[in-house]
């Protein structure tokens, strides 16, 4: 019987991560199969237990309920603790045990992907909902010079700063608290590409050479990365790296082998232009 492994969200229907684990299996070797299971929004416990039950060994969960995979687990690794959400879970000997990869991904998309070392860059994260929590702490681990996190609610964005003191100072605020502010990186963890809308960002964010990170993709250029071409970014790049590489370091926490992102990238890539 090959491993079996499912994705839970709702909605679900459109999970390339399907996709991505069958290629990283086909790649490593490996006998799983890998599921997108919709979870009803008031039982994702039940969903939970009913796959565990049929021998479930591993699970990717995705929007709305990393906040409640966290509350669900036995035991946490240090970043998922951090996070304050889980992405990544592994049943064995009847305990749950809660990871969280997208910040580990999204670093390994701007570092292996993209070339760009973080270590002494002045990063900016717009956004301070979970994904902007995720990926803080692997932020600050690779060593970025200067971190600030600005939100639409700065005191969100205060209060986020504020949770990661104790590993090194982060600025928080509001968009218009970066008036006169220059950064090599700029982060988008908003949702506001989803509804088209743009963000409020003063003029001069980008400084020369920066990269412009848009966690969000899709079909064509995202709302913010258009507006950050405009705004005069150097290098645009939206988040299916993060999303593969995410992907590829559950791989790495279920199996012991990490696979090789960049060719399964390549394929969605070629997917989504079709
Ligand atoms: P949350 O709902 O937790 O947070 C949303 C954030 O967006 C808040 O900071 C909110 O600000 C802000 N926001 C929403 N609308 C607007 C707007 N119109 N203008 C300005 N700010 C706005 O969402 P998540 O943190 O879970 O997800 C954020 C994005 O990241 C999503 O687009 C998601 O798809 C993407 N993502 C991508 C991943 C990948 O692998 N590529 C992985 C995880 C997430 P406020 O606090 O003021 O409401």
């Amino acid at each position: 019987m090959p491993d079996l492994y499912a994705v839970f969200g709702n909605p679900i229907a459109h999970s390339k991560s399907p996709f991505i684990h069958a290629a990283f299996a086909a790649q490593t070797g490996a006998d799983l199969v890998y599921q997108a299971r919709l979870a009803p929004v008031d039982d994702f416990a039940g969903a939970l237990r009913a796959f565990v039950a049929e021998g479930g060994r591993g699970a990717n969960v995705t929007v709305p309920f990393k906040e409640e995979a966290f509350r669900l687990c036995d035991e946490l690794t240090p970043r998922a603790a951090r996070a304050g959400a889980v992405n990544t879970l592994s049943f064995a000997d009847g305990r749950v045990r809660g990871d969280n990869t997208d910040g580990a991904g999204l670093v390994a998309d701007i570092e292996g992907n993209l070339g760009v070392v973080l270590a002494g860059k002045r990063v900016l994260l717009l956004g301070a909902g979970g994904a902007a929590r995720g990926v803080i702490e692997p932020l600050l681990v690779a060593g970025v010079g200067e971190l600030a996190v600005a939100n639409r609610s700065a005191d969100k964005a205060l209060v986020l700063a504020a949770a990661f003191a104790d590993l090194a100072p982060v600025g928080g605020g509001g968009f218009g608290d970066l008036v006169g502010r220059r950064f090599d990186v700029v982060i988008n963890a908003t949702s506001a590409s989803l509804a088209g809308d743009r963000l409020p960002l003063p003029e001069g964010l980008f400084a020369a050479g920066a990269l412009a990170y848009d966690m969000m993709y899709g079909k064509g250029e995202t709302p913010f990365l258009a507006q950050a071409r405009e705004a005069g970014a150097a290098r645009l790049a939206d988040g299916l790296g993060m999303l593969v590489g995410q992907a590829a370091e559950a791989f790495a926490v279920w199996r012991g082998v990490r696979p090789a992102g960049a060719p399964v990238l390549q394929a969605l890539r070629a997917q989504l232009a079709a």
